[in-house]
């Protein structure tokens, strides 16, 4: 830190991605990207013409992507924002409606701590079940924000939509936030709960399911006042916040259903089968509705499993926090991508023998 660094921030510990690397090619399974490339009206969509309007500057309302995202779940463009990647709503509904505090469970996206600490939001992290599910009864009247992402990240749990409308019922003075990064892999989405409840905010994302990382658009669908409100923090911040061809790319992905469930569904088919493959294993897989699984070996740590599959060339990821120190998170990838997961995870496993 320098000098000059803002001494309100000096506690800051900045969010720390996945490992993103650029030499040596890995089965990357890490950072929950899709395997499938982005759907071909997506990539035809880049044309001269396109990257010619470069030039000018982008749609600041989004209108044709917030349409296109409003037509898709039967709501209004007016009940959506979108915004670059996920991360960036996140951000903008934390400092919309984060004053009064915030609580999350204390294993989930590590990110929500740190937006916290970022706009100096007070936060309680809640203790997930011994289980690792959401004790529904502990988000009841909690008088702040209640931040959940569903499924849950790390690990991969997801509540049903009727455990999730108690939640919101329960907290009426104040804002829910639910984080659907991982819905369209199994899960029922609580986009249609925003019609009926005031302080609802779902947040999405095209970086897993549609196969859009790199391009980074994320959106949130709530009632109009609350979507002002997001308007109002992305106003007084970025108001060209999502790149034209980022617009089109996102417009045109969320258009093409056919491919994308083609995509969703051969992603399940893979977890199911992985999830069968390493419980045979003697792993304890959880159960998962996202595109990962969060397993812990039984014959060897789980750090030294992700330092082996790194050494030969798989890309898992592991965290840090205690309650998951000894899991391996892994990516549901293509079907070739989990056979080589599987060989090379047998030849650790019979190295240990
Ligand atoms: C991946 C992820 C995000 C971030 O997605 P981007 O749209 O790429 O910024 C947000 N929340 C959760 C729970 C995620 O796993």
């Amino acid at each position: 830190m320098s000098k000059f660094f803002s001494s309100q921030l000096n506690k800051l510990s900045p969010y720390v991605p996945g490992e993103q690397p650029q030499g040596r090619q890995y089965v990357k399974l890490n950072t929950n990207e899709s395997p499938y490339f982005p759907s071909r009206y997506s990539i035809d969509g880049i044309s001269r013409e396109e990257l010619e309007k470069l030039r000018l500057y982008s749609d600041p309302e989004c209108m044709e992507l917030r349409k296109a995202i409003a037509e898709y779940y039967g709501v209004k463009k007016e009940n959506v924002i979108t915004s670059n990647g996920s991360d960036e709503v996140l951000a903008f509904a934390f400092q919309a409606f984060g004053s009064k505090g915030i609580v999350f469970p204390d294993i989930t996206y590590g990110f929500y701590s740190v937006f916290a600490s970022l706009y100096n939001l007070d936060y309680k992290k809640i203790p997930l079940k011994e289980d690792f599910s959401i004790n529904v009864n502990d988000y009841l009247s909690t008088r702040k924000m209640v931040v959940l992402a569903n499924p849950n990240a790390q690990t991969g749990k997801y509540l049903e939509l009727s455990e999730i409308e108690k939640i919101v019922n329960e907290n009426a003075d104040n804002v829910v936030l639910i984080d659907e990064a991982y819905i369209d892999f199994g899960g029922e989405s609580a986009v249609k709960l925003t019609k009926k409840y005031g302080n609802l905010v779902v947040v999405q994302t095209f970086s897993k399911s549609r196969s859009l990382a790199g391009a980074r658009v994320g959106f949130a669908v709530a009632n109009e006042e609350l979507i002002n409100d997001l308007n109002r923090i992305k106003y007084s911040f970025n108001p060209y916040n999502v790149n034209r061809l980022s617009i089109l790319l996102a417009t045109n992905a969320i258009k093409d259903k056919e491919y994308f469930e083609f995509c969703t569904k051969k992603i399940i088919e893979e977890r199911e089968k992985l999830t069968c493959e390493l419980t045979k294993r003697g792993f304890t897989v959880l159960d998962s509705k996202a595109n990962f699984v969060l397993a812990r070996p039984n014959a060897i740590k789980g750090k030294e499993l992700y330092e082996k599959l790194k050494e030969r060339g798989v890309l898992v990821r592991r965290f840090d926090d205690e309650r998951i120190s000894d899991f391996v998170r892994i990516t549901i990838g293509s079907k070739e991508q989990m056979q080589t997961l599987l060989e090379q995870t047998d030849k650790i496993l019979g190295e240990k023998l």
